[in-house]
């Protein structure tokens, strides 16, 4: 289809690619029957091909108003539209563009920017958000409902393995998962141990910028990403396997990095490498002899959860289910696999209303077939259903944990 960008974003090189985004979707509407927000609100502005349409005459030059942004804000970013479109349109990439140019139209509101910022300020940074989050369990009897639900309880910490290999991989540490769930990577590193493997922390490394790039702080996502490549590539170029993902949405920013810094001189080449580096462990222990794992005798009944991060940015859908299968899980039938539980980010805070019909609906989902806890593979995903489930929610390695 036609499109002629206006002149004020054609200027522009960071919006280089949305002339080739916009021309390859055909309109089609396949989209709209895995999107989230549409299949909640039948409102064709809420599904991917609407916003397409409305990114279509903002970069056009029409008017835009603080509508289209609303529109566009509802998105959750899952990505379940670009495993379902036959075109290979890449709506995730429009959409952080558009969301950039519907900010610069219509810009938001003071208030808005100030929570923005405030949670730009907190989440991406580890000591800043694990002091706040064990000040969170300290008074959570008197937390208001809407906080606590965000607040799992304290629970026993797992023993780090002494183990030390030749085969090295990596861990980067992140933001929110260190304080929140430290048992995963905990977990991670007990499962490389038995496979003769060390998994290497990188203490210095930082949030993986995904949290400034979902705020529309795009800058600040790049210098997060810079700051972890300068990290890990001594360590690649040492001989290190692999960046090791036990959060699949930080995951889904690692192995986007060289599409990030494709125009940066200094930072492209290394940005692919370390994002080809960054691999889930479900992919690690699918090349892995895992004869040595085993699975702990209380798991049960298992519901997994699939994060979008996972199965649509990362294309590996269903591949914890059959590996927790082939190690001889019992794994509970569940429903609309390829539907958002709606944490998303920051979503969860800031769009609560659908959010949270979103997560009653996944919870519905995944515990029809009555099963003794839920696993997933991503602390937001974790915390969110975590907070209104009755059934147990864990990170998937922590089945695979020795103590
Ligand atoms: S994004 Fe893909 S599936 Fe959706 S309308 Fe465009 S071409 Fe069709
Ligand atoms: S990313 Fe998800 S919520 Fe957004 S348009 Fe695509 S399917 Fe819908």
């Amino acid at each position: 289809m036609k499109t002629i960008i206006a002149k004020e974003f054609a200027d522009q090189p960071q919006f280089d690619s949305v002339k080739g985004i916009l021309q390859a979707c055909v309109h089609c509407g396949f989209c709209t029957a895995t999107c989230p927000t549409y299949l909640l609100l039948g409102d064709e502005r809420d599904s991917p091909r609407g916003r397409i349409y409305m990114m279509k005459a903002m970069f056009e030059g029409e008017q835009v108003t603080s509508a289209t942004r609303n529109h566009l804000d509802r998105c959750l970013t899952c990505r379940s539209c670009e495993t379902t479109c036959p075109s290979g349109v890449e709506y995730g990439h429009l959409v952080d563009l558009g969301r950039i140019a519907a900010e610069q139209k219509a810009p938001r509101s003071k208030v808005q920017q100030s929570i923005r910022w405030g949670l730009r300020q907190v989440l991406p940074y580890r000591h800043r958000f694990g002091l706040l989050f064990k000040l969170g369990q300290r008074f959570r009897p008197v937390l208001p409902q809407m906080l606590k639900q965000h607040l799992p309880k304290a629970s026993k910490k797992l023993s780090l393995p002494q183990g030390d290999h030749t085969r090295v991989m990596l861990s980067l540490p992140g933001c929110a998962q260190a304080s929140a769930a430290p048992n995963t990577d905990i977990a991670a590193a007990q499962v490389l141990d038995k496979l003769g493997i060390t998994l290497k922390v990188i203490h210095k490394s930082g949030c993986c910028g995904a949290v400034d790039h979902h705020l529309n702080a795009h800058d600040k996502a790049l210098q997060k990403a810079r700051h972890n490549i300068d990290l890990v590539w001594p360590e690649l170029e040492a001989g290190a396997e692999a960046i090791v993902v036990t959060a699949s949405g930080c995951g889904a920013t690692l192995q986007d990095y060289g599409h990030m810094l494709k125009n940066d001189a200094i930072y492209a080449h290394k940005a692919q490498q370390v994002s080809a580096a960054a691999k889930d462990m479900v992919e690690i222990l699918e090349k892995e002899d895992t004869a040595a794992l085993k699975i702990l005798k209380t798991a049960g009944k298992v519901a997994v959860h699939c994060p979008c991060t996972q199965q649509h940015a990362m294309q590996l859908p269903g591949r914890v289910k059959t590996l927790l299968k082939q190690l001889g899980v019992e794994i509970a039938a569940t429903h609309n696999d390829h539907l958002c539980c709606g944490s998303a980010g920051t979503y969860s805070l800031l769009q609560p209303r659908l959010s949270h019909q979103l997560r009653d609906n996944k919870l519905h989902d995944l515990t029809q077939d009555k099963p003794d806890q839920i696993v997933t593979a991503n602390i937001g995903c974790q915390l969110h259903l975590g907070g209104s489930s009755k059934v147990p929610v864990k990170h998937w390695l922590e089945l695979l944990a020795s103590d």
